[in-house]
Parts: C-alpha cells; sequence; structure tokens
C-alpha cells in the first residue's frame, strides 16, 4: 500500500512537472491564396486559447486567378493548371486588420510585408513607400516566395531567385530598417536528390551579414517530400551553414517537423535534439497556416514531443523567445 500510494506520488510529480510551453508562431499567413481571411477574431482566439502569445503576421504575395478555362473555382493554388500573380494589396489587408486591434492585442503581433514581386529591382522602392507610408508598423520582410517547387512554376513572370539582383537591393533595405528576412527558398527541386539551390540562400548569407534571415521550412517543402523522403543531405547542410554564418535563423515548421524532427511513431531524432542544442538561439517554430486558423494550436503543440526532448530552458527559448529575439532592437525595447 505504502508502496503504492509512492508510486502514486511518483506520477503525479512526474506529470505536474509536465511542461506547458508558451508559443510565438514565426510563420503565420492571415490570408489565403484567394486572399480570403477567418479573419482576426478566429485568429486571436486559437492563439488564446493555446498560449500563442505572439505571432508573425504576413500576407500571401501572390493571389490564385481563377481562370475563364477552369470548370470550378480553385481551392488552393495547386488545385488547377492557372496560373497566380503577384498581389501587393495583401500588405493593405494585414495592415487594416491590425489597425483596428487594442493596442493590447495589437502588441501580440508582429507583421512583414511580402506583397512584391521578387523579380523587379524596383522591389526595394516599392517596399520603401510601404514602410514610409505606416512608420513603425512593419517588423520584417517576408515570406518571400523564391523557389518553391509546383508554386515557382504557376507565378507569372520570371523564376525569383533569393540572390537575384532584384532581391540584393532588398536585402539592403532591410539592414537600413533592421528588418529581419523570411524566404521560402527550397534547397532542391522535387527530383534532384543534392542541394541543387543552396548556391541561391548561401550566397546573401554571405553577402549580407547585418542582415537576419530565416529560412521558411529549413528549404524543404511538402512537395518535395512527395516525390523524395527525407532529403539526408538536409542536416549536415544546415548543420555547417549555421556555423559558417551567424545571420541564419530556421523556420521549423510543417514539413521539418515531419519527416525530420520527429519519425513516423512520434519519437524526437537525435541528431535534430542534436543540432538544435548546439545552436539554441537559432530555430523557432511555425504553424504555416494560410488564412484558417481552426488547426493552428494542434499545429504548434504538434511540436511538443521535440521540444520535451530538449533542455528545458532551450525548449522554452524555441517555443517563444527565439522569434521574439530576431525582431527589430526598436520593437524589443518597447515595453
Ligand atoms: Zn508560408
Amino acid at each position: 500500500m505504502i508502496r503504492l500510494s509512492f508510486a502514486l506520488l511518483a506520477l503525479a510529480a512526474c506529470c505536474v512537472e509536465a511542461r506547458e510551453y508558451r508559443y510565438s508562431d514565426a510563420h503565420l499567413h492571415y490570408v489565403d491564396f484567394f486572399q480570403e481571411t477567418d479573419g482576426m477574431a478566429g485568429l486571436l482566439k486559437a492563439m488564446d486559447a493555446n498560449r500563442i502569445e505572439h505571432a508573425m503576421i504576413s500576407g500571401i504575395p501572390v493571389a490564385k486567378t481563377w481562370h475563364e478555362d477552369e470548370p470550378k473555382r480553385p481551392r488552393y493554388y495547386a488545385g488547377d493548371d492557372a496560373d497566380a500573380y503577384w498581389y501587393s494589396a495583401t500588405d493593405t489587408l494585414v495592415a487594416a486588420a491590425l489597425k483596428k486591434l487594442p493596442p493590447t492585442q495589437r502588441q501580440r503581433f508582429h507583421p512583414f510585408l511580402s506583397g512584391f514581386n521578387p523579380s523587379d529591382k524596383n522591389a526595394d522602392a516599392l517596399i520603401r513607400n510601404m514602410l514610409e507610408l505606416d512608420p513603425g508598423l512593419w517588423q520584417g520582410i517576408g515570406e518571400v516566395f523564391t523557389r518553391h517547387d509546383d508554386l515557382t512554376a504557376l507565378i507569372h513572370g520570371d523564376t525569383p531567385r533569393a540572390n537575384n539582383e532584384a532581391m540584393m537591393r532588398v536585402y539592403h533595405l532591410a539592414a537600413e530598417f533592421d528588418l529581419p528576412v523570411m524566404l521560402h527558398s527550397n534547397i532542391t527541386s522535387k527530383r534532384e536528390k543534392n542541394p541543387l539551390y543552396l548556391e541561391e540562400i548561401e550566397e546573401p548569407l554571405r553577402n549580407h551579414p547585418h542582415v537576419r534571415f530565416i529560412w521558411a521550412h529549413a528549404g524543404s517543402s511538402m512537395e518535395l517530400h512527395r516525390h523524395q523522403e527525407r532529403l539526408d543531405f538536409l542536416l549536415p547542410t544546415l548543420e555547417r551553414l549555421l556555423g559558417d554564418y551567424p545571420n541564419l535563423y530556421v523556420d521549423l515548421s510543417w514539413s521539418v517537423l515531419d519527416p525530420y524532427l520527429l519519425d513516423e511513431r512520434g519519437r524526437p531524432d537525435p541528431q535534430w535534439l542534436a543540432l538544435v542544442a548546439r545552436y539554441p538561439e537559432r530555430f523557432m517554430l511555425g504553424s504555416d497556416v494560410v488564412g484558417r486558423f481552426d488547426s493552428l494550436g494542434e499545429l504548434m503543440r504538434g511540436f511538443d514531443p521535440f521540444l520535451d526532448a530538449l533542455p528545458e530552458k532551450v525548449a522554452r527559448r524555441v517555443a517563444r523567445d527565439n522569434f521574439l529575439d530576431v525582431l527589430p532592437k526598436k520593437v524589443q525595447k518597447a515595453p
């Protein structure tokens, strides 16, 4: 009996100590590929219900066409053959939603500006216009869609590269305004089992040491995984880049969680745990939701088995603080 109550006590102690994380969502789209959203009330409800204290908030820089030839209105960018085009009003939608919020709620959101064509050498001038129109509003640039498997092929015009001349000009602007830049830049194509496009992200990391880069999904994507399982070069490449470039930060959202951080039985991968523990300030979590917020809590809590296997201090940094630390110094000094 004594032994049993001792066992129960031990069990209780274990569960009281179970970690409850407070999160920052470092990768959230307020609208979808049709620029539609569930709205701010739904987003706040999902954040409050799941201890998501802060969120990066951005639009979607392209709009999907409902083409005359298509029999049904598409539901996703990949739903049919119609193209997508750069759509700047996405930033206006984000700004308008934030301006309606009371200050206590507004300070939980960290808006990133994304509505520009990354192949246009005027992009930096267009972004500067927006920054000056709303001084202090924008806290980052992105998610910039460069190499993005099927989406790249659907976007009207040239394929954007993270190392093209237009983006180089954007990075100078980012340094001037102390803004982090979130890049979606796939490390390879659907077929190639080698880091085909690595140089496109490595060149800006090397040439713009004063810009903090957040690499969306660590260069992976769900579409890449549909064609190739795990990319076995991803972890060693990331390890090298983190060592070489202190300005690189990594968003671990969905296509990294599965299949890299957790195996098919939901167990954390020891090599990824070791990498995150070795660079405790460089990783952050994201939901990558697009305009619908019902699954937000589930997506963020999906990282818990991985976080639980990290030293507690590191886990809390990854869950919440690392994203906040990458924001402009001016924002961090604000109360
Ligand atoms: Zn995204």
